[in-house]
């Protein structure tokens, strides 16, 4: 606000503390701005990259599901992987005729195994979201353009730029949900709190 502005406005405020009062706000004013931004920018730097990499900016997380390179689905697979090496050729030397289907079981079971510990997808944040199933999102974008690393975060939130012409009601169901608790309890939090809830665990209500 330009001096003659800030001046002709306290004119109109009749006591001298008030006025005071207002001149002290309007001139801290800028000053709140950046060191809100500031603050911004500090939370931003607190949140360690494995959550970054975790949950995707839309508050999903990324490292429950079957897509992600990275994820826990991926990781227990490679491991069960690793502590089945060997067992193929194990039932192909010690299975008697009658049970050999045991056998065809396993290798549909190990070739499933390989799928789960092999996924394509490098997280929204990494890949552009290319293992998402929700094409436009613009998301991952637009919290880039806030200064922020979630919506929980962003001052717009919750927007209506998140609507039915790309997402589904589920999603923008558990956006807001997730979100409105991030701004809530935090990222650190949120995380901790969520990071072991299965994916899909919705699809079996
Ligand atoms: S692409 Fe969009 S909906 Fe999918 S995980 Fe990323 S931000 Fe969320
Ligand atoms: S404007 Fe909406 S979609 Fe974009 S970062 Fe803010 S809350 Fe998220």
């Amino acid at each position: 606000m330009q001096t003659t502005r800030v001046v002709s406005f306290l004119g109109n405020i009749p006591n001298t503390e008030t006025r005071l009062e207002h001149l002290a706000l309007t001139l801290i004013q800028p000053f709140a701005k950046v060191s809100q931004h500031l603050r911004g920018v500090k939370n931003m730097n607190k949140i360690s990259n494995d959550i970054l990499k975790a949950v995707a900016p839309c508050s999903l997380f990324c490292s429950t599901c079957t897509g992600c390179k990275y994820g826990d689905i991926s990781i227990y697979a490679k491991e069960l992987l690793r502590l089945l090496d060997g067992h193929k050729e194990f039932l192909e030397k010690n299975l008697k005729k009658e049970y050999r289907y045991k056998l065809d079981e396993f290798i549909v079971f190990q070739n499933k195994l390989k799928k789960y510990a092999n996924p394509k997808c490098g997280g929204c944040r990494n890949g552009g979201a290319n293992g998402c199933s929700i094409k436009g999102c613009f998301i991952n974008e637009c919290v880039k353009e806030h200064n922020v690393n979630f919506c929980g975060e962003c001052s717009l939130f919750p927007c209506d730029k998140v609507n039915n012409t790309v997402f589904k009601d589920n999603v923008i169901k558990k956006w807001f949900e997730g979100n409105t608790r991030i701004k809530q309890i935090g990222i650190n939090s949120y995380y901790e709190e969520r990071k072991n809830i299965p994916h899909y665990i919705e699809h079996k209500k």
